[in-house]
């Protein structure tokens, strides 16, 4: 039997794990104690936390055989999300919603002259597109805040295929009608499931459970030998036919002592995740594109389930992209407060959280990244999860991509 070894054990490599374990000699290598990567849940005082919202949208076959597999349970919601912007709230998404902002007129006078024509492609920067498609008011009102908030990189060298997956296009005829009433539930998470109780780490202590024969825990790479094909920890050596590498990217060449030729852009998140006695926000999350605001994004963890916090009180995940210096705590809630979310007062718990690698850019050395990787494949080095393949991944997809990694 060909020996494949998987480094870490997030959902990635956990699920790679369910799709090899019977054909091949499966050893998943993981350096902290526990797998789960960033689906790991803490409970502070009956408040339970993800790292940041981590709902399942989308819920594919693949997922969906293997929820019902483990004998999880898992509610259905329907969104109710909205963007914050000119000092109120309006529904997400705002192409279909914009008939609630001021500049309403020049923003419908744009996209009846705009091209519509939708090149998406690893060439075409983002600035470009998103004005071609939705105009320059409502781009230069939200998408451009927006995404230069959490991205934080010059966005003519980001490629437009990345996000056009992830946002809502209507055709003009759809964004004029929207004028009439708007339409709040377009796009890919119109609906999402959640577990039934605990918070998203059930999935992968289940898998962790399952798999424990093919899990091996605190393993300290110290390098990674490509030709000869051996992993070296300070006490063993480990060697394999064919290499899954799920841990991020970055970190696997360093180990590999590889140089990329090419540019690899990145945002770590910082997730601040609060518990309060009362708060005053109706919605599941809501996006923030204010330059004045720290945080692209905020959610409720008790509206999605009220499984999630002790009685009669609400629970919050407010995230900030950062690449260098860690964000302000107390920066970040005073911002909170003054929205109008809740009172630093009223805060009983607050955690920190960092998502290192959060969001792999797709910029404009994307294809040269890719090249690159499948050029590994020679010496039977694959790549897959969310910052071990590059590629912004959901949970379900990568359920569904664990059948195609080789
Ligand atoms: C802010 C944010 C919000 C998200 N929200 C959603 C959502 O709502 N819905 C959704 O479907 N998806 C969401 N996602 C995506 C989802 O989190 C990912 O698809 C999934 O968790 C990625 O799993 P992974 O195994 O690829 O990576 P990770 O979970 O990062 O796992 C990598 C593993 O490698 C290990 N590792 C690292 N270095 C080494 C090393 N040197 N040696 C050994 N092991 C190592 C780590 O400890 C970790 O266990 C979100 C992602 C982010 C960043």
């Amino acid at each position: 039997m060909k020996k494949v070894i998987i480094l870490g054990g997030g959902l990635a490599g956990l699920s790679a794990v369910a799709h090899l374990r019977k054909r091949y000699d499966v050893l998943l290598l993981e350096k902290e104690a526990i797998p789960g990567g960033i689906l790991k849940t803490t409970n502070i005082n009956g408040y339970i936390f993800d790292h940041t919202g981590h709902l399942i949208h989308s819920l594919n076959n693949e997922m969906k055989s293997f929820i019902k597999a483990m004998k999880l349970s898992l509610i259905e919601v329907k969104r109710s999300s909205a963007v914050y912007i000119e000092n109120k709230y309006i529904p997400y998404p705002i192409q279909l919603n914009f008939k609630y902002l001021n500049e309403k007129q020049k923003i419908i006078n744009d996209i009846l002259k705009s091209q519509q024509e939708i090149v998406i492609s690893t060439d075409t920067n983002f600035y470009k597109w998103v004005e071609n498609y939705f105009g320059k008011t409502l781009s230069d009102l939200f998408f451009i805040p927006y995404n230069e908030k959490l991205l934080r990189i010059d966005l003519s060298n980001v490629s437009s295929d990345w996000f056009s997956r992830y946002l809502p296009i209507p055709d003009k005829i759809e964004m004029i009608r929207s004028l009439k009433n708007g339409i709040n539930d377009a796009g890919y998470n119109a609906t999402f499931c959640y577990p039934q109780s605990g918070g998203i780490q059930v999935i992968t202590d289940k898998m962790s459970e399952l798999f424990k024969k093919n899990i091996r825990t605190n393993i300290n790479i110290e390098g990674i030998d490509i030709e000869n094909r051996i992993i070296k920890t300070r006490a063993e050596k480990y060697n394999y036919d064919i290499l899954i590498s799920t841990i991020p990217y970055p970190e696997f060449l360093k180990l590999s002592k590889i140089e990329a030729n090419y540019k690899i852009d990145y945002v770590n998140v910082y997730d601040l995740n609060v518990g309060v006695k009362k708060a005053n926000f109706p919605y599941h999350w809501a996006y923030f594109s204010g330059k004045d605001l720290p945080f692209y994004r905020i959610g409720s963890y008790s509206n999605i389930s009220n499984a999630l916090v002790p009685k009669e009180r609400e629970s919050f995940y407010i995230e900030v992209s950062f690449t260098d210096k860690r964000p302000n705590k107390e920066e970040i809630l005073k911002m909170v407060e003054q929205v109008g979310i809740f009172k630093i007062e009223d805060i009983e718990v607050a955690e920190e959280k960092i998502i290192n690698y959060a969001y792999p850019i797709y910029n404009l050395d994307i294809k040269r990244l890719r090249n690159h990787q499948r050029q590994f494949q020679e010496n039977g080095v694959f790549f897959f999860g969310r910052s071990g393949s590059w590629k912004y991944l959901s949970m379900a997809d990568i359920f569904k991509e664990s059948y195609q990694i080789f």
